[in-house]
């Protein structure tokens, strides 16, 4: 195959000694092909089968092949519409080619007497056996057939199949593909590294093509386990590293600040919260940081569970700080904390972006010198000129709602310390099992596994947004016995093109709808100040509606509310609505929670908002949202970064992510070199990302 003047020499990114790059160099680029590596490694998408050529006479209806032959005619036909039409003859049959789109120029190259090899589905039409639009080349007589299947790639309007093919082609006979691994780590069955991307680049024409489209061959399998190894090795190597560091034992005392607390609250721990509260007490004695994911269902009383933790690290002389991820949030856990343990003697402060000026270097002060034993705030609480004076504790809320920067900006800052304080992650959003085994294998978890008792579960109603009138007048008897209602909408600025009501409209309309009823705004662009005093009023219990975006979707907690509407609920992901449906139902009283779908509405989005009406089991509704929006609503910012799995997949390679779990160990005490050779050629610079 004649190579292109443009081709790279070295790598497709190494372009400096040809000046500009052309065209596809920088598709290739944009596409973050720049290494032989990653050339070597962007696998096809399906394969065509130019090494065989059928007999036009033994084709069958519906059967996609090659042929070849002469042409016999060409023309250019107006009825029924403009078309090229060709008739190809080979020596026992004759195929008609049918053309709707073509230049005219395509009458001189294909014209009669030229050799063609085409490719394409045939159909019995009415003129006898014909394709439409098949893919056409020119060929010499006795030109030889590949001798392999030809790989279709993922490539873009600037990057043809042929340019790539011949890049990746070149690539994978530089790249380095020696073999890292000793034998005995590798699933038995699995070819080498180099022979298994050899044989999925350019297949023999024996291969069975279906193992290599769904992915089952061994070729395909070699390449997940390295992917899902090099995972594996990472994780358990941040494990080794922080393990190997010390922590201040936090013991637990007679008397002491956590039993006081206990003592205090008006409710009893359900046994599920007294279970986790032990687990995650054996931690805080250890002299190693804790690093535990504490999950639980909307609603599941995981503040009370901080707050205990809380009180275990002040008690003995360190301070705690929490973070939560929106300023409302931070206030409401600042709020409870404060009403919990100020009456218990313990100093506190409040960092939040919102803050400045005198007010935020006198809280800054009270943390640096250790007057403030407990820190609530947003990620302010990780900036860099916070100064911790003892930090023991740092409890993270909602931890998925983090980016991976914000995550690893507080890790360094824990690690300014002479000792690593004990980390302790909340989320409400449950880890299903693969990807806990996975992307979280460095981290240990407590579930709280049951809601606190008296709770009825919340009635889940769908309605079409034609019945909205009816579903405001349910709105209006329900103020009228009392209680609260959110009213949730999920835009803040019309946007014409998706034509969703906004919140301010929204709110007005109601107003009117409600003469002598209050009604309350909440959105994420109002300044903090604006946001906390409505929020306060409507924890207080004197503003009986409030029309709100998804700012309310982590963590507030009315217990007198009891009816939530939400607007174009088919916009939403399952886990984000399942969030906000926990907003109600935290009191005694029955509580509905109104889905308003826009029409027309597909049958996999009715499916999708019926299941969250069915169940409220919250991981139930994770596994389902895992299964229709994949793993980046788990992982946080990690779904831009290159972090995500690109070959395996976690419930499908169930078998091989237990393998590689399994040899991860041996080769990092046994093979110390190979395991860091691998990580680095699989994950490089993002490996410290996999930590975070
Ligand atoms: P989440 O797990 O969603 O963060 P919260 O910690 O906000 O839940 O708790 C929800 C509500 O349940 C709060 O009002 C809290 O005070 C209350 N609560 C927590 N634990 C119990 C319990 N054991 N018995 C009764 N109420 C509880
Ligand atoms: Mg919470």
């Amino acid at each position: 195959m004649p190579r292109t003047a443009d081709l790279p020499a070295r790598s497709a990114g190494g372009t400096a000694a040809a000046g500009t790059p052309s065209a596809p160099q920088r598709a290739l680029q944009r596409l973050g092909l720049v290494e032989d590596i990653d050339l070597a490694l962007h696998l096809p998408l399906r394969y065509e089968d130019e090494t065989r050529v059928t007999p036009i006479a033994a084709l069958h209806d519906g059967e996609a092949a090659q042929v070849e032959g002469v042409v016999r005619s060409v023309q250019v036909e107006t009825r029924p519409r403009r078309q090229l039409v060709l008739r190809l003859r080979d020596a026992g049959g004759e195929l008609v080619l049918r053309f709707l789109h073509f230049y005219p120029s395509q009458t001189k190259s294909w014209a009669a007497g030229t050799r063609l090899r085409v490719r394409g589905e045939l159909r019995h039409g009415f003129f006898g056996p014909e394709m439409v639009h098949p893919a056409v080349r020119v060929v010499e007589p006795g030109a030889p057939l590949p001798q392999t299947l030809t790989p279709v790639y993922p490539a873009s309007a600037q990057l043809p199949q042929a340019y790539l093919r011949r890049a990746i082609a070149a690539a994978m006979q530089r790249a380095p593909l020696h073999e890292v691994l000793p034998a005995e780590a590798l699933p038995p069955g699995l070819p080498p590294l180099r022979d298994a991307l050899r044989l999925l680049h350019q297949p023999p024409p024996q291969v069975p093509l279906a193992a290599l489209h769904d992915h089952s061959h061994p070729a395909w399998q070699r390449l997940k386990f390295e992917e899902l190894l090099a995972q594996q090795l990472s994780q358990q190597q941040a494990r080794r590293e922080r393990e190997s560091l010390r922590a201040p034992a936090l013991a637990p005392r007679t008397g002491a600040l956590a039993d006081r607390l206990r003592a205090a609250l008006p409710f009893a721990l359900t046994a599920a919260q007294q279970r986790v509260v032990a687990e995650i007490g054996a931690d805080l004695a250890r002299p190693a940081p804790m690093h535990r994911l504490l999950q639980g269902d909307v609603g599941s009383g995981k503040t009370v569970v901080a707050a205990l933790a809380a009180a275990r690290a002040i008690d003995a002389g360190w301070q705690c700080a929490l973070m939560a991820p929106t300023e409302l949030l931070a206030e409401q856990h600042f709020r409870k904390l404060l009403a919990w343990l100020e009456p218990l003697g313990v100093t506190t402060a409040w960092l939040s972006g919102s803050r400045r000026g005198k007010l935020r270097a006198e809280m800054m002060a009270r943390v640096a010198d250790g007057r403030a034993a407990l820190v609530v705030g947003t990620q302010a609480v990780i900036q860099h000129d916070v100064r911790f004076h003892r930090l023991g504790l740092a409890i993270v809320d909602e931890q998925h709602r983090f980016g991976v920067a914000q995550r690893l900006a507080l890790r360094h800052k824990l690690r300014d310390q002479d000792l690593e304080p004990h980390l302790l992650m909340m989320s409400a959003t449950p880890i299903p099992r693969t990807l806990a085994m996975s992307y979280f294998a460095d981290l240990s978890v407590s579930t709280i596994d049951e809601l606190p008792p008296g709770r009825t579960p919340v009635l889940t109603k769908l309605f079409d947004i034609g019945r909205r009138a009816q579903v405001v007048e349910r709105v209006r008897d329900e103020i009228g016995r009392g209680r609260q209602v959110y009213w949730v909408c999920p835009l803040v600025q019309e946007s014409e093109a998706l034509d969703l009501r906004n919140a301010t409209a929204t709110h007005a309309e109601l107003g009117a709808a409600l003469p002598g009823h209050e009604v309350g705004l909440l959105h994420g662009r109002m300044p903090a100040a604006d946001k906390a005093a409505v929020m306060a009023k409507f924890s207080g219990g004197s503003l009986p509606l409030l029309v709100t975006t998804t700012v309310i979707e982590v963590g507030v907690d009315v217990p007198n509310a009891s009816l939530m509407v939400v607007e174009h609920a088919e916009r939403f992901g399952l886990a984000q609505l399942h969030q906000l449906r926990g907003r109600v139902g935290r009191g005694s009283a029955a509580s509905v929670c109104v889905l308003l779908y826009g029409g027309p509405l597909s049958e996999t989005g009715k499916a999708r908002l019926r299941a969250l009406a069915e169940t409220h089991d919250g991981f139930e509704i994770a596994r389902r949202d895992l299964e229709i929006r994949g793993p980046g609503e788990f992982l946080g910012a990690r779904q831009s970064g290159d972090a995500l799995l690109r070959f395996a997949d976690l419930d499908d390679d169930a078998p091989l992510l237990q393998h590689a779990r399994r040899v991860a160990p041996l080769l990092l005490a046994e093979h110390p070199q190979a395991a860091r050779a691998h990580v680095q050629r699989w994950l490089g610079a993002s490996a410290e990302y996999l930590k975070a």
